[in-house]
């Protein structure tokens, strides 16, 4: 990635051209981070930013180059002011160029994030409105605003809601009060779109708006599946010393003697150091700590025992020892930050001695069930009912990222659902979700329930099926989904959407993307003007993914649930399919 990054004294241009190193990219994205009148409650005439220019410059290369691992992009400007900088002026200036926007749009708002959270390269001050009043070039306090601008210049595939506002992530200008109102989220970009949305541009919103949740400290059997937030090192060598690889006899490598007398053994766990001369050989058993440097250890198969001598039978030239250091040097970075937790880098961390894992907090969710036609699984459906399908689907859904649901079921009625919104747990919610009601029918009150308990509806209806209604909306730290009832497009929205922010919330963990495979049997279908995702199993046939689309008629179909593990993603206008076609699918049986 090409970086062009400095400090400067002078203000900061209005207007920039994009560098050399940007052209040709996808989406050119330029941020200013504006002082603010206003700084914990009091009001600012300026603030005043001092740093020691090439550290200040090396520190934001390094945390760039970083992060454009996770996000890559072709170029990054940035540049940081210092000195006294009045209320209204830019203090950084950060432009980025990707491939794509969300890519760019990533990266700028990761970086802010970054520069906010966690690098102590400036001396900050604020100085107050008295302090300044009078002097030339400033301006009252009262500005109250950071601004971004994004240039997009691949097809315009602007979100229902307006282009997230990677400004309010948290600029180092500004003060506190531009940071969101609880890790995890953007606060709301603004006002409704009823534009329908596809399925992509949901997904981008998603991500666009939730940031990883805090990290927290657990033991290790409760940060399994969980994503890593430091890099944990090892505190030593790996193997700490020469370690026996096999059962068998320690002898000297130069020693080409072919009997030998044994004098002494070394059992695993015993620390035994000794010199080994001509002749000599220890009984070592797999992981005994080797008594000498130079040595050999010969495979017990390839000897005989006889009283204390040993024979060699044969001699191959392996030492069969693990030297020190061999796995992993003192120091080196075992896990990375942003490694998904399984049960290998539990045990990984454990042997070097890290028992609490400092990972991503698991989102609080509470999901809200209406209809008055649901009832319980155990429970006989008079006519007219039916089984609730979504609890258990949703539960089990949210069960492989560790989240554990409030679940409630609640009478179809709008009263019950305000009620149940304006439950003050919801304040430390960060997901929820309302099953059914998502739609434009008599008794569909999900929507105007979130708008009038103060959410600001992101989407309320998507050009994707199954899932045409769905709401996404956004108060405070809290992001919510109306999802539609029908258990494929609950299926369907949970995987696409829900999935999104559980990912973007859990850190910087690899994200489960739509990939190619093949069918593996005709998909006789009616070309729709809708992109449909359509549920199918996957396997491995003869080294390839084959996909077998799994029988459905209407959304509420729940059979093919069985056995997907995928869902196909087919082009709006796409007909019938033959075997052997090849069609973009989203792996459902993944987990973080
Ligand atoms: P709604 O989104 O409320 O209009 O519901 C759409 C369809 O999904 C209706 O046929 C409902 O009966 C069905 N449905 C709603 N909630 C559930 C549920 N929890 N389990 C199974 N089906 C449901
Ligand atoms: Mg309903």
């Amino acid at each position: 990635m090409h970086l062009e990054v400095r400090l400067t004294s002078d203000p900061i241009p209005a207007a920039w051209p994009v560098p050399a190193a940007a052209r040709g990219a996808g989406a050119w994205i330029e941020f200013r981070g504006v002082v603010r009148g206003e700084e914990n409650g009091q009001p600012i005439a300026a603030l005043e930013y001092e740093a020691y220019a090439p550290m200040a410059e090396r520190e934001m290369r390094r945390i760039l180059d970083e992060l454009a691992r996770e996000h890559p992009c072709l170029a990054a400007r940035v540049v940081h002011r210092v000195g006294l900088i009045p209320v209204g002026e830019a203090a950084i200036y950060v432009g980025v160029a990707g491939r794509h926007r969300a890519e760019a749009l990533a990266l700028l708002a990761a970086f802010m994030d970054r520069l906010k959270q966690d690098v102590p390269i400036w001396k900050r001050r604020a100085l107050a409105a008295a302090a300044l009043a009078g002097q030339p070039g400033t301006r009252p306090g009262g500005a109250d605003f950071q601004t971004a601008t994004a240039r997009v210049f691949n097809p315009p595939t602007a979100v229902a809601a307006p282009e997230p506002r990677p400004s309010k992530v948290g600029g180092t200008a500004g003060g506190e009060t531009c940071a969101p109102a609880r890790a995890g989220m953007v606060p709301p970009a603004g006002s409704t779109s009823d534009r329908p949305a596809s399925a992509d541009e949901v997904r981008e919103l998603v991500r666009s708006l939730c940031r990883p949740l805090e990290p927290e400290r657990v033991p290790l059997p409760r940060a399994l599946g969980r994503v890593l937030r430091e890099p944990v090192r090892a505190p030593e060598d790996l193997p700490p010393f020469d370690r026996s690889a096999v059962d068998g006899f320690a002898v000297r490598l130069d020693d080409p003697a072919e009997q030998f007398q044994v004098v002494d053994e070394i059992r695993a766990g015993d620390w035994k150091p000794r010199s080994l001369h001509p002749g000599e050989a220890v009984r070592l058993a797999t992981g005994g700590a080797l008594p000498d440097d130079g040595l050999q250890v010969l495979l017990q198969e390839d000897t005989r025992l006889e009283g204390d001598r040993v024979m060699v039978l044969r001699r191959e030239r392996a030492r069969n020892i693990r030297f020190r250091g061999e796995d992993a040097r003192a120091g080196g970075v075992l896990v990375e930050a942003g490694t998904v937790l399984g049960a290998g880098a539990l045990g990984l961390l454990a042997s070097a001695g890290c028992a609490e894992a400092l990972v991503s907090r698991v989102p609080r969710a509470v999901h809200l069930v209406t209809g008055n036609e649901i009832v319980p699984p155990e429970q006989a459906p008079a006519p007219g009912q039916i089984r609730d399908s979504n609890s258990a689907l949703v539960r089990g859904f949210l069960a492989s990222w560790g989240v554990v649901p409030v679940q409630r079921r609640l009478p179809e009625d709008a009263a019950a659902l305000a009620t149940a919104l304006e439950d003050p747990s919801l304040a430390e919610t960060d997901l929820l979700l309302i099953s059914g009601g998502a739609s434009v029918g008599r008794h569909d009150f999900t929507r105007r329930a979130l708008e009038t308990a103060g959410f600001v509806i992101l989407v309320s209806k998507t050009t994707a099926r199954p899932g045409k209604p769905l709401i996404v909306a956004q108060r405070g730290a809290t992001l919510a989904f109306g999802l539609p009832g029908n258990p494929l497009a609950h299926f369907v929205c949970l995987h696409l959407y829900v999935r999104a922010a559980l990912e973007a919330w859990s850190g910087p963990a690899a994200r489960n993307d739509f990939t190619l495979g093949t069918l593996a049997a005709d998909l006789p279908a009616e070309a729709h003007d809708r992109e449909t995702f359509w549920p199918a199993r996957w396997q491995l046939a003869g080294g390839e993914v084959g996909l077998m689309p799994l029988h459905w008629r209407s959304s509420g179909d729940l059979t093919a649930l069985a056995a997907a593990n995928a869902l196909l993603r087919l082009p709006a206008g796409a007909g019938t399919l033959g075997r052997g076609s090849r069609v973009e699918f989203l792996r459902t049986d993944l987990g973080p």
